[in-house]
């Protein structure tokens, strides 16, 4: 090696050296910076369910952004374990079903909705040799849980179609078994949240018989939910958190390359059951309105389900998207 072949060779050295470095340190502010500027974390519940993307879309292109607080997400396995977490104070929040959440409020757990999960996304989906309601008439139909909109939906479906509530064999079931339940013709049907339904429906086990519009224009769902206590003690926190899912909302309404790659990384489902759950659901305008939420109790009265539903004034903090309009 001649000494200019070796200046070379040893600045070319240097300079990926120099590079490696400024790597290192501007991955290092990245990770650092914004942290030491938190002062707040926000742990949020979810199950892994397409009716939760907004917050996966929060954690993956907002969460870096966010100045005051810094949201760490928690899955969970079933419903249960979430609300035993969230009621424990394990968790600041969730996106969960909202009559799981108003249950907990009813039993004196102080929590707050600040916002839907989605609009619509349930689907209704039997056997192949289903071809109608009543066809549904003493068979079995599988739902996650008697406090759900899934069983709000059923019941809307049974009652619009002349069948009683007690015609069905209605069981709960935990929601990752529906579709091998149904394809096994342990159930005639189900309905839960996505991508349960798509499951069955794209693998050729199952066909949609409803979707959830068609039997309750604007129906509740997911709620994003928040312990009062985690609001008081992080206003700020909480403000900036619930602006950016919001935000989130609109860019999971696109449904486009990105947004599926991020649906895909926490739902582990392949792409065309993807494609097909979402052109179920809408994440647009994650507001929860006193209307749409006052349907929802007086079907919960009307079922017999809750006597006394919280009022949204005492359950629903609406403040956080009416100072945005
Ligand atoms: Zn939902």
């Amino acid at each position: 090696m001649t000494k200019k072949t070796l200046k070379t060779a040893l600045l070319a050295v240097l300079a990926v050296s120099l590079l490696l470095a400024a790597g290192c340190a501007s991955k290092d502010n990245t990770a650092g910076t914004p942290d030491t500027d938190k002062t707040a974390t926000i742990k949020i519940g979810y199950l892994p369910i397409t009716h939760a993307l907004p917050l996966y879309v929060d954690n993956e292109l907002f969460a870096d952004s966010l100045k005051s607080v810094k949201l760490e997400l928690v899955k969970f396995g079933s419903w249960p374990e979430l609300v035993d977490a969230l009621n424990a104070g394990q968790i600041d929040g969730a996106s969960m079903l909202i009559e799981l959440a108003m249950k907990a409020k009813e039993q004196g757990i102080d929590l707050k909705a600040v916002a839907l999960g989605h609009r619509d996304g349930n689907a209704v989906v039997v056997s192949n040799d289903i071809s109608n309601v009543s066809d549904l008439k003493g068979k079995t139909f599988a739902i996650p849980s008697k406090l759900s909109s899934h069983n709000i939906l059923l019941y809307l479906m049974l009652k619009n179609n002349g069948l009683e509530y007690t015609d069905v064999n209605i069981v709960e079931l935990p929601p990752p078994e529906m579709p091998a339940a149904l394809s096994e013709g342990r159930i005639s049907g189900y309905l839960v949240a996505e991508p349960f339904g798509a499951i069955a429906v794209a693998g050729g086990n199952g066909k949609l018989l409803f979707e959830s519009h068609e039997l309750w224009t604007d129906s509740v769902c997911c709620g994003l939910v928040l312990r009062n206590d985690f609001i008081e003690k992080n206003r700020a926190a909480s403000e900036e958190f619930i602006a950016a899912y919001l935000e989130a909302g609109q860019q999971a309404e696109s449904k486009d390359q990105a947004i599926k790659d991020i649906a895909l990384k926490y739902l582990k489902v392949e792409p065309q059951v993807l494609e097909l759950s979402l052109q179920w659901i809408l994440y647009e305008n994650l507001e929860l309105s006193e209307k749409d939420y006052n349907r929802l109790r007086d079907y919960l009265v009307e079922m017999g389900l809750s006597e006394a539903p919280p009022a949204y004034d005492a359950f629903v903090d609406s403040s956080f998207y009416d100072k945005e309009t």
